[in-house]
Formats: C-alpha cells, structure tokens, sequence
C-alpha cells in the first residue's frame, strides 16, 4: 500500500514494523461539546484506512484517547482548560460533562458506522503515565521547570519542525490570534508538559505530582497513551490536518527524546471540512452535528458516502447541495442492489476478482475512495450473476461500511410487502393522516398514526415526504 506521509511529505510504501501487523493510533475528540461532522470526517477516513489494513489482511491494533483534561483553549497552551469551560457552560462537573459527551461521541460514530477502536483510553485514567514521561524527561534534560510548570525544552532537538514541508505561517493554523506568550518558556515552541495549580485557580481536575498539585498538558496524553498501549513503535498515528502543529510536533519531540529513539513511521492527516465560514469548528460554534442531520431528515450513512466520494487530502467543502447530490446518488446505489436477487446461487469467485482486484488498487493508492466507488459501481456494469454481484458488494463494503445490503434489504421489504399487508389501506391512512397534518388536525393525525401502528405499520416523516415500514 502507497500512504502519503506528511512526515518527509510524499507518498511512500507502507511498511510495518512487523511483517503483518499494524499499531495505530488515533488522536480522540476533546469532550466538551458534540464532535462536529468536521471531527466526524477525520474519524470515518481513519476508519476506512483501518478497514482497508484490516481487509489487505494485516492485524490491526488501534489506540484512541479521550481527551477529558488538559486541551486548553488554545493549542499553545494559553487559556482556560475546554472541559472547564464545557463544564460551566452546562452547570455541570467536569466528568459529568466528559462521560456524556464521550458517549454522545460513540453514539454518532456508531450512526456513522465507524467502529470503536480496539483501545479507548481517558486521559485522567492515566496521570501516573503522565507523570513518569514527564520525570523521565527532566531526567534525561529534556525538560524544564519554571514559575510551576514543567515545560519541553524543544532547542535541545536538532529539528523540531518535523513536518518540514509546511511552513511556520501554515503551522500555527492551530493557534490563536489572541496568544500571549509564556513568559516562562525558554524557546518560543516550548510546551507545558505539566500544569500546576500556579497557572489556573479554577482549574477543576487536579493530581498530586512531584511538581505540586496539577494537571497534565494536551500533547503529554497522546505521547503516553500510545505508547502506555501500542509499545515503543507506532506505524501509523493519525488525526486532523490542524493536529499536525503543534500537537504532534510536540508528540514527536517528546516520544522521542523520552524513548532515544524512531517513534512513528507514518503520519496520516485528514484535511478539513469546511462550510462557508472556512474550518468547521467546535470553538466558533454553529457547527452541524449528526442529530441535527438526522432531525433534517438525512440518513447518516449518506453523509459516510459524501465523505467517502472524495479524497483525504483535499479539504472538503460541505452544503446542504452538495449532501443532497450525495444522498440522491446513494439512494439510487441502494435502489440498485435492491433489485439483486441471488436466488440462493454461489458467487463466482474467480468472476468477482478482477473486480476485486481494482478496488484493492484504487485504495493501495494512498486510500483513494472515490476510485474505490467507482469500482463498485462497476460491479454492475460487468457481466457478472446477481449473486457474484452481491459478493462483490459486500466484500467492498467491509472497508467502505455504507450498510448497503441493509439498506438493500430494508427497501426491498418494504417493496414487497407481506401478502396479508393491505398496502391499498395503508396507502388510504397515509393520505388521510397527511391531509389531517395540512390541516392541522394534529388528533386526526395521532389517531391515524396509532390505527396503523395497530397493523404493524411504521411511519417516519421526511423532508421527501412520507415513508413506512414493517415493524420487526
Ligand atoms: P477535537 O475533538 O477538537 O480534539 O478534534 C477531534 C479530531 O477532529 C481531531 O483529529 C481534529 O484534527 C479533527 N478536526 C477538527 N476540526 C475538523 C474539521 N473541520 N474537519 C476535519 N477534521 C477536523
Ligand atoms: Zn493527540
């Protein structure tokens, strides 16, 4: 497989460590707000990379934090900790805020198909880890202790600026206007490893360290996670365009000098989505989440394909036109497969791996996803049975994940009804209870809804209009 590598930036042949196995690790979300569809598109394209390592047969380990603690407002270490602010926003505790937005996260992830990582880990389930790096580094001279916080001393590196195809305007994306520097810090990239009660009065998670009461920095959890659970050597480390600088710089630095040697191979960084105001951002609020989606009628997975129309590495501008092309496209993907009928046949397998092979080539091809559509949609160009078809189809999607024989399945059953279904009569109270809605006879409607409920009958609303299914 040929990865693009923002570490030497080019594309590269994806090498592990160890013949056969990969260790990866996935920058979290910071939970203090619902994961915008921007996070949403970096963690379905690490997704579909892990897949896609798992399906070319690999053994996959995947790491992913969750950081509850320490990501300041800004990334270079200025501001009021996000869980806090989280935290007062909703007149709730720091955990409470973080528990319930950790599992908003994996709710939304799990709409979106994308499985949870083989390691999920809080930051504050591992503040003895934190603190160990931290020592260590002292140790070793790599870090710093000033006016109570322990910061990276990052002129003892010889290149600190590992992604050295990006300069350093582009580099503080990340960061900002409004930063005022640490009067602290020796180097103008040094970076808090710990916090101490002498930075935030309020802060509200705070550990006994040997540098006082404190907290850890953002960029120490990733560091100590990974290796805490995936060893000294990462394959892959992956994350948003805008986590590149300084978060995994500063992983980098620390890693390193913390392990004397080679950390990380390779670097896989999403670029953004972007809605009319640039970057989709948490911070600046008035961002679109997945429930809001659901509640204006799209299925999640249509904003999976949306995604997966276009390639990584190109930021991806999101509107509510360019959604509905998706979906139009993907009903009519769905509509297609429903008209497949295998007929209890068996797939010809020598037929379907050509087919097969195309789509392996479009993604070993630094997981070009638009190329491996467009494999799929070949699937129905060739000649081939409507059960080497239906192979084909599924096999693709173990990477691509777009639920397509369920939704397949789910709109042929409601096509073909059950004979005792009386689809004239179900027709009938769907007009009348659409009619009593124009009318606001909202009684009328409810009455309608529950008479066919009765028969097994469920209605959903929609921006298209009506449409109903069986009760399983
Ligand atoms: P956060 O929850 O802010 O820590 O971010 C979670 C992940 O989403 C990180 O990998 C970010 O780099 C990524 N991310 C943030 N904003 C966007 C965006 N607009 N588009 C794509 N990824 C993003
Ligand atoms: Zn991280």
């Amino acid at each position: 497989m040929i990865l693009y590598n923002t570490l030497g930036g080019t594309k590269q042949e994806f090498v592990p460590h160890e013949a056969g196995k990969v260790k990866m690790y996935t920058c979290g979300p910071t939970v203090y707000h619902y994961a915008h569809i921007g996070n949403l598109r970096t963690y379905i394209m690490e997704d579909v990379l892990e897949k896609y390592l798992r399906y070319a047969g690999y053994d996959v380990l995947r790491v992913m934090n969750i950081t509850d603690v320490g990501h300041l407002s800004s990334d270079a270490d200025t501001g009021e900790d996000k869980m806090l602010a989280g935290a007062k926003r909703e007149h709730k505790t720091v955990m409470e805020i973080a528990q319930y937005y950790t599992d908003a996260f994996f709710s939304d992830a799990s709409k979106l198909n994308i499985k949870k990582p083989d390691v999920i880990e809080p930051a504050t389930q591992c503040i003895p880890e934190f603190i160990e790096m931290v020592e260590t580094l002292i140790d070793k001279g790599y870090a710093y202790l000033a006016g109570g916080n322990v910061y990276f001393d990052t002129s003892k590196l010889d290149n600190y600026y590992v992604f050295g195809n990006m300069n350093e305007d582009e580099l503080q994306v990340g960061v900002r206007d409004d930063v005022t520097e640490d009067e602290n810090k020796r180097n103008k990239n040094d970076f808090v490893l710990w916090f101490t009660q002498s930075k935030f009065e309020d802060q509200a998670l705070k550990w006994e360290s040997p540098w006082g009461l404190g907290y850890p920095g953002w960029h120490i959890e990733c560091s100590a996670i990974s290796i805490k659970h995936a060893g000294e050597y990462l394959d892959i480390h992956c994350g948003g365009v805008d986590n590149a600088f300084p978060h995994h710089t500063n992983e980098i630095a620390q890693s390193e000098a913390y392990l004397g040697h080679k950390w990380c191979n390779y670097w896989f960084h999403v670029l953004h989505l972007l809605d009319k105001r640039g970057k989709m951002s948490k911070s600046k609020g008035g961002f679109l989440t997945v429930s809001l989606l659901e509640e204006k009628g799209y299925d999640p997975l249509a904003y999976r394909f949306f995604c997966l129309q276009s390639h990584y590495r190109k930021p991806l501008v999101f509107s509510f036109e360019n959604l509905d092309n998706a979906v139009q496209a993907y009903n009519k993907l769905i509509a297609r497969i429903a008209k497949l009928d295998a007929n209890g046949e068996q797939p010809d397998l020598d037929a379907a791996k050509p087919y097969q092979d195309k789509f392996k080539e479009a993604l070993d091809n630094d997981l070009n996803t638009s190329l491996a559509i467009t494999a799929l949609y070949d699937v129905f160009k060739g000649d081939l049975s409507d059960a080497t078809k239906l192979y084909l189809i599924a096999d693709f999607d173990r990477v691509l994940s777009l639920g397509l024989i369920e939704a397949a399945q789910t709109q042929k059953s409601q096509s073909a009804p059950a004979a005792d279904l009386d689809v004239a009569k179900i027709d009938e109270l769907i007009a009348k209870r659409t009619e009593a809605r124009a009318n606001k006879d909202w009684a009328t409607a409810d009455a309608i809804r529950d008479e066919l409920k009765a028969m097994h009958v469920v209605i959903k609303d929609s921006k298209d209009g009506v449409s109903w299914e069986v009760e399983q």
